[in-house]
């Protein structure tokens, strides 16, 4: 059979099996799209079940208390690095290609705060018409997608970090086989080890933990992106110094706030 999401996009993609909850065919990792992506996982929080796209959150909060990050780590990065990518290019200009605002969205969807939390989050808000779009077709029944115009200078910091604590939680959650053999490719792959020492607060980042991606950089496994060099400064004071709220509930809140209060946001980045 073939992947219920990827046939929604017109690719004919084999399944890894069915989710657990929903009972869709879902592709797995090792992606065979050109881009990489893949939309189940098996979690690894000891059920080993395998969970499509949406499920994923409402699975390891639920059912484990835990994050999309711990429970399905490969899930998460797969979204978390473009999306860390994405939103440091507009911590330092508002230019941003649609897709790189399609990859904060699925971030923000399916890894964290997750589409439950950010629904309740924008249906509280009077304006939420006004920060809500259309949805892309593959997700169109439960994705909330924040327009363009919301994803601002200000906010963009928010993601950041959100998208960094995920990465950190979910390179502390994978396979420690496949840890050290990234490791020993070099130096990208040692800033994801930073981030998941800070994101256990175990020690605090060191000024140059985000160096190596500065520029360009390739990870393997389809993870190439660009942090603009000037995003450097702000990226670190915002890493160093922006408190995350620990539940979902909370940062969907906390990242609304910054979209409704987005003037006053920007401003703050602008006075780094
Ligand atoms: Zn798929
Ligand atoms: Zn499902
Ligand atoms: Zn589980």
């Amino acid at each position: 059979m073939t992947c219920y999401y990827c046939n929604r996009e017109n690719q004919q993609i084999p399944d890894g099996g069915n989710c657990s909850a929903c009972q869709v065919h879902v592709c797995t990792s090792p992606s065979r799209r050109p881009d990489g992506r893949f939309h189940g996982d098996r979690c690894n929080c000891g059920c080993r079940r395998l969970f499509c796209d949406p499920d994923l959150e409402p699975h390891a909060i639920d059912e484990h208390g835990g994050t999309v990050a711990t429970c399905f780590p490969n899930f998460s990065l797969q979204l978390a690095v473009p999306a860390f990518a994405a939103a440091s290019k507009g911590i330092s200009t508002l230019q941003r290609a649609p897709q790189e605002d399609s990859q904060i969205n699925h971030f923000l969807n399916s890894v964290t705060p997750g589409w439950r939390a950010l629904r309740t989050a924008t249906e509280n808000m009077v304006d939420a018409a006004g920060i809500v779009g259309p949805a892309p077709r593959p997700f169109d029944r439960w994705h909330v997608r924040l327009k363009p115009e919301f994803l601002t200078a200000g906010t963009m910091e928010r993601v950041a970090v959100l998208a960094a604590r995920a990465m950190g939680e979910a390179w502390s959650a994978a396979d420690k086989k496949s840890r050290s053999a990234k490791l020993k490719m070099g130096s990208p792959f040692h800033t994801l080890e930073k981030f998941a020492a800070w994101s256990n607060k175990a020690e605090p980042l060191t000024p140059t933990a985000i160096d190596p991606w500065l520029g360009g950089i390739q990870l393997r496994g389809g993870f190439d992106f660009e942090i603009p060099t000037e995003s450097g400064p702000p990226l670190m004071h915002a890493l160093s110094n922006v408190e995350v709220p620990r539940t979902s509930q909370a940062v969907a809140e906390w990242l609304v706030a910054g979209l409704v209060h987005r003037s006053t946001a920007a401003d703050e980045v602008v006075a780094y």
